[in-house]
């Protein structure tokens, strides 16, 4: 069977999928599956297409593998189980965070493009080299196989000029300090589902959809194109998200650093690792395990999750011109129907009212709108992976 292979690289998780070529719309990944706990005790779980467990195994490395030695393992046992999986493998798309201002599109990656990317390791210091570091493991050992870049970016470059400035000094901004935002293969995959699910005028109308999961962001499109969105130059900016603060005051960052000695190590645990729901909870990142929760504390980081989705959605309905349809997907905004009831209840003014049935359901691509709310609202649940092979199958024509 020919296969493509998606690979999603973090600091210390590699997710994978593959998709039979050609690839058909929407179809399920014939294998999937995780390499998690790379740097310290590195699982490798793999799982077929009706999720039935394939692996689940322990990678232990050489005694003083430093990290990079210790990715490349997990590389190599990942793609040792694909070749014995008699599988041929057609090209690989890669999710990959920062591709500038350069890339407004996927792109096949050349050792040009690969220089490129690696020069904006700076703005992506988090996510960028882990995502760069399989493809150059990979262009080793088959030198044939195409690969091809999707960036996280890419969708958000449509926004005009003021959507991407911060008001700090032109050299500042030169030098890339700009307003980039993330989540784009969500977006993508979403912003072309927006005309079947909402009908064409709600579809390419003023849209905000809400990507609702351990990380979150929010964008606002006409014409299913960006026009504004919630994150910026990092995936730090915007709304409370599992463990990060999204925007706050600069003030308390320098509170921080005054106060309690912080420095840079400190304020990014404080920025990425300790806040959001877990923070305001002290309890879990996960909303799943707070709406169960019957502590105050709980109940708290639901609320201002909620009330910071609703205020960002004011912000964006000024970029959008309006709001036709607001889109839930993500992980939280997927299967909280709670969350969705409470974000929908704060434009209660504007006349938008929710299908208390249809909101209950989950999984599908529907609007779960009242017939007589003047806002459509839907669900679309969103397929990174399948938007990633997509791409990479069209850019390459390999299917
Ligand atoms: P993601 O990062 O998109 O995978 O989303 C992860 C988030 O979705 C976690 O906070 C989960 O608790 C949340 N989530 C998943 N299922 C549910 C559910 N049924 N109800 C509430 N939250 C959920």
């Amino acid at each position: 069977m020919q296969a493509l292979l998606v690979i999603n690289a973090g600091s210390s998780s590699l997710k994978f999928a593959m998709f039979e070529a050609p690839l058909a719309e929407n179809a399920p990944s014939i294998f999937r599956g995780q390499i998690d706990g790379i740097g310290a005790a590195t699982k490798f779980v793999a799982k077929d297409i009706d999720g039935k467990v394939l692996v689940d195994t322990v990678i232990t490395s050489p005694e003083g593998a430093d990290f990079e030695a210790q990715q490349q393992l997990a590389l190599d046992t990942l793609l040792n189980w694909i070749e014995a999986q008699n599988v041929q493998l057609v090209a690989v798309g890669h999710r990959v965070l920062h591709g500038g201002e350069r890339f407004t599109a996927p792109t096949l990656i050349t050792p040009e493009i690969m220089s490129f990317l690696t020069s904006l390791i700076p703005l992506g210091p988090l996510h960028q080299p882990h995502n760069l570091r399989p493809i150059r493991a990979l262009a080793k050992k088959y030198p044939n196989l195409p690969q091809v870049a999707c960036f996280d970016t890419a969708f958000h470059r449509t926004q005009p000029e003021l959507a991407q400035i911060y008001a700090v000094p032109r050299k500042i901004t030169a030098e890339g300090v700009r307003r980039y935002g993330f989540h784009g293969q969500s977006y993508d995959y979403v912003s072309r589902q927006l005309t079947r699910v909402l009908g064409d005028k709600a579809g390419n109308g003023a849209v905000v959809i809400a990507h609702l999961g351990n990380g979150a962001s929010m964008a606002a499109l006409r014409d299913t194109k960006c026009v504004a969105t919630s994150m910026g130059f990092t995936a730090a900016e915007g709304l409370m998200m599992g463990t990060r603060t999204g925007s706050i005051d600069p003030g308390v960052l320098l509170y921080m650093m005054e106060t309690h000695g912080y420095g840079a190590k400190e304020l990014s645990n404080f920025i990425y690792k300790e806040s959001g729901l877990l923070g305001v909870s002290g309890i879990s990142q996960d909303m799943r395990t707070l709406e169960a929760s019957d502590a105050p504390e709980a109940k708290q980081a639901v609320d201002l999750f909620c009330y910071r989705v609703a205020r960002q959605l004011g912000d964006l309905m000024i970029a959008a011109g309006g709001l036709d349809a607001l889109v839930f997907t993500g992980g939280i905004g997927e299967n909280s129907d709670l969350v969705r009831s409470r974000v929908v209840e704060y434009i209660s003014w504007m006349g938008a009212k929710l299908n208390p049935e249809l909101n209950k359901q989950r999984g599908k691509a529907q609007t779960i709108h009242a017939a007589d709310s003047k806002v459509a609202v839907a669900v679309i649940p969103t397929n990174e992976e399948w938007m990633i092979a997509s791409h990479t199958v069209k850019l390459l024509g390999v299917a």
